[in-house]
């Protein structure tokens, strides 16, 4: 049963927020939602256990799918950043606010960027392009999140301090089109740079909440270094250029992890 502890753990933990949420919000979905999000991740670590290679993305899809189409488009919720500033200014503790809660600004020091690697909507797409791997070295343009992140939050300010009308309508809108943009510019920085992740590692917003977080994850890749060969396969592997042979937590990008486990699956001497 030892190697089934971290999909209990997240199954429970999940489950914990779940009936929290369901008894003290009096509102059944959360019951549904968190539940569904946590025996999605549970059942996507289970099958890594059991090496299925597709593990990881089994996740992506089950709970990416799921935001995008259902709690997006069908139940209108903005669950991007706009739609966090939206519920923050007008005071309701709901929707996008208890997602980010969950999921972007607490839940990062237990699961690091969990999100990143097994339930983003952006990531669940640019995952299926060809550059899996890095092709190019990273560049230093990561000062753009912080422009992206004061643009939606300008937008959402705006709105409320304009006194414009119909705004939970806007949100609609602006969470399709932000969509839509952030495929755009995803897939076409994914070809440019030749990375599938360019997106997340310099454009966006959410990353301003994640990365500082996460830095305090209580979940990490250790690296035990009496096994270590230093062949580098790990951080050659990396989508996200992590150095994960140095066990300190500020390893180079050692906020960029996504726990996806490819460096785990290629080392050839077990030390991950
Ligand atoms: S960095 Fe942003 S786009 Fe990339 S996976 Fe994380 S939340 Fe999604
Ligand atoms: S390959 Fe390893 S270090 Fe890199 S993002 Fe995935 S889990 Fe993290
Ligand atoms: S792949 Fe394994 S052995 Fe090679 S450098 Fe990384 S941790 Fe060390």
């Amino acid at each position: 049963m030892k190697k089934y502890i971290l999909p209990i753990l997240m199954l429970t933990i999940f489950e914990t927020v779940a009936i929290t949420l369901w008894l003290t919000k009096d509102n059944l979905f959360y019951l549904f939602n968190f539940s569904y999000i946590g025996c999605s991740i549970a059942l996507g670590l289970f099958l890594f256990i059991k090496k299925y290679k597709h593990a990881r993305r089994v996740t992506q899809l089950l709970v990416g799918t799921y935001m995008l189409i259902y709690l997006g488009l069908i139940c209108n919720e903005n669950m991007q950043i706009e739609g966090f500033w939206y519920y923050l200014f007008t005071g309701v503790f709901e929707a996008a606010t208890i997602h980010y809660a969950v999921a972007k600004i607490f839940g990062p020091l237990i699961f690091g960027r969990g999100w990143c690697g097994y339930a983003c909507w952006t990531a669940m797409v640019l995952d299926f392009l060809p550059y899996k791997v890095p092709k190019q070295p990273r560049k230093k343009i990561g000062w753009i999140r912080y422009i992206v992140f004061a643009i939606s939050l300008i937008f959402v300010a705006a709105l409320f301090l304009a006194h414009v009308g119909n705004i939970e309508r806007i949100m609609f809108w602006a969470f399709i089109i932000g969509n839509i943009l952030y495929y755009a510019v995803g897939i076409g920085l994914a070809f440019l740079f030749k990375d599938n992740r360019a997106f997340c590692k310099y454009i966006c917003p959410i990353t301003v909440f994640l990365k500082p977080m996460s830095y305090f994850s209580m979940l990490r890749i250790k690296c035990d270094t009496s096994k270590c060969i230093s062949c580098g396969k790990c951080k050659r592997v990396c989508p996200m250029n992590v150095d994960v042979t140095d066990n300190s937590r500020k390893r180079e990008n050692g906020t960029e992890c996504i726990l996806c486990f490819e460096c785990v699956k290629e080392c050839p001497k077990k030390a991950l």
